[in-house]
C-alpha cells in the first residue's frame, strides 16, 4: 500500500503509534491518482487546498468505469455552494440502479465548492465566485489556485462536462441548458441532454464551462431552480438530461428521451422594478407572454398600483425572483426571446407534450404568488 506522503505530499503518520487516529483521518484515496478498473465504481476524494489547520480540503468524488472503453465525462453542482438542485440529481443518479455505465468514466462530484457548500453560501471565504476563477492560477488567490486543481486535475482530463447550477439568491429559474451552440459538441450535449429550451452563448469569463470548452473540454450548465432546495421537476429534469448525454455518448444504453423539438433561445433580458414596493407577479416561469402583456405590477403597500411591467417582446418566462419587494432597478422577470407569434405556438405545443417539462410548469406556477393584473387598483402608469 502507498503511505500517505507518496499519495499528496502530506507526512506518513502510519508508523507512529500516536498519531494513528490522525493518520485514519485522511481519505484512504485520493482523485486522480485512482483509475477504476473496467467495471468498477468507487467513491474517493480529491484534495483542492489546505485548511488552517493544515488538514486537507476535499470533495466527495464518485468515479464509474464501464467494462469498455469510451469517453471521460464529468458531471458537476454546487460550483456555486448554496445551488443544490444538481447535488440532489446526482444523489438520484447514485441511488437509481436502473441504469448502468457500460463504457467509458463517468466522474461525479455532487459539491465541487465544498467551502461554500459549508456556510450555505454561493461564494468562497473569501468573497469570490469560483465560477469567475477558471481555469486558475498556481500562484494567484486561494480561489484561483483551487480552480486550478479542479481544472488540472478534473476538468481537463475529461472529454465532455455538465455542470449543474440553480439561480442565485432571490431568484428562480425554469429549467434551460446553456451552451456555446458555435460549439457543435456542445450543441450535440445541449440537445440530447432535453431540458427544452437551449440558451445560446459562451458563459461569463472565468467560468468553468467556458474556459473547460476552451481548452477542448466540450461542456454544457444546466440551470433550474433556487438556491438551498432540492426541487423534484428539477432533479427530474436534470436526472434525465445527464442519462441522455450518457445515452447520445454510448456510454449508457437506451433511448434518448427528450422533448420533440426544443427551443434555441439567443436574446434574454432582465425586467427590472421602476418603483420601490411590492411586485405582484402576474407570470410564472416557464409561461410564454405576448409584447406588450403585464409581467408584473409594482404596488405600494396598501395595494396601490404604482408601475406596471410589460413584456418588451413575446417569450419565455426563463426566471423571475422570489423576492416580492422592490427597488428600483431590481430584476423581477427574465424573459428569453421568441420571434414570433409561431414561434410562441410552437413552444407551447412542444412542452404539453413533454411530462417532464410539464411537471415542471405546474412546479413553477406555484413558486411564485401570481395574480391577475384585474384584481390591483389604480394602476395609473405603464413603463417597459
Ligand atoms: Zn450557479
Amino acid at each position: 500500500m502507498a503511505s500517505a506522503q507518496s499519495v499528496h505530499g502530506l507526512p506518513d503518520f502510519s508508523q507512529s503509534t500516536n498519531f494513528r487516529s490522525i493518520s485514519t483521518m485522511l481519505p484512504p484515496k485520493l482523485f486522480p491518482d485512482v483509475e477504476p478498473e473496467p467495471g468498477e465504481r468507487l467513491n474517493t476524494e480529491m484534495a483542492i487546498s489546505e485548511s488552517y489547520s493544515s488538514r486537507n480540503i476535499t470533495i466527495p468524488i464518485h468515479v464509474r468505469r464501464g467494462i469498455n472503453d469510451g469517453p471521460r465525462v464529468f458531471v458537476t453542482a454546487a460550483l456555486h455552494g448554496d445551488e443544490l438542485n444538481g447535488t440532489g440529481a446526482i444523489r438520484h443518479l447514485l441511488a437509481d440502479s436502473s441504469w448502468e455505465l457500460h463504457s467509458g468514466t463517468l466522474i461525479l462530484v455532487p459539491v465541487l465548492n465544498i467551502l461554500g457548500y459549508e456556510r450555505h453560501s454561493r461564494y468562497l471565504p473569501d468573497r469570490r465566485d469560483l465560477n469567475r476563477c477558471f481555469p486558475g492560477s498556481k500562484t494567484g488567490s486561494m480561489s484561483s489556485r483551487m480552480a486550478r486543481t479542479i481544472f488540472d486535475q478534473l476538468i481537463e482530463p475529461c472529454d465532455f462536462g455538465i455542470d449543474l447550477h440553480t439561480a442565485a439568491v432571490r431568484r428562480t429559474n425554469y429549467p434551460n441548458a446553456r451552451a456555446d451552440l458555435s460549439n457543435p459538441r456542445c450543441a450535440e450535449m445541449a440537445e440530447a441532454f432535453g431540458a427544452g429550451i437551449i440558451l445560446d452563448a459562451p458563459g461569463p469569463e472565468g467560468s468553468l464551462r467556458r474556459s473547460a470548452t476552451d481548452r477542448g473540454v466540450p461542456t454544457i450548465v444546466v440551470e433550474g431552480g433556487e438556491v438551498w432546495r432540492m426541487e423534484s421537476a428539477v432533479i427530474d429534469c436534470m436526472t434525465r438530461g445527464v442519462l441522455n448525454v450518457l445515452r447520445k455518448l454510448e456510454m449508457v444504453d437506451g433511448e434518448i428521451d427528450v422533448p420533440i423539438k426544443q427551443t434555441v433561445i439567443s436574446h434574454t433580458k432582465w425586467i427590472r422594478a421602476e418603483r420601490g414596493g411590492l411586485m405582484q407577479m402576474h407570470v410564472a416561469p416557464g409561461e410564454t407572454v405576448k409584447k406588450d402583456q403585464p409581467l408584473a405590477t409594482n404596488c405600494s403597500l396598501l395595494n396601490e398600483g404604482q408601475n406596471q411591467l410589460l413584456a418588451p417582446f413575446s417569450g419565455v418566462v426563463l426566471g423571475a425572483s422570489t423576492l416580492p419587494s422592490v427597488k428600483p432597478g431590481e430584476p423581477v422577470v427574465h424573459i428569453g426571446k421568441l420571434g414570433t407569434r409561431k414561434q410562441t405556438n410552437a413552444y407551447e405545443k412542444r412542452s404539453e407534450n413533454d411530462s417532464v417539462q410539464q411537471d415542471a410548469i405546474e412546479q413553477f406556477s406555484s413558486s411564485v404568488h401570481v395574480i391577475a393584473p384585474e384584481s390591483i387598483t389604480n394602476t395609473d402608469e405603464a413603463d417597459s
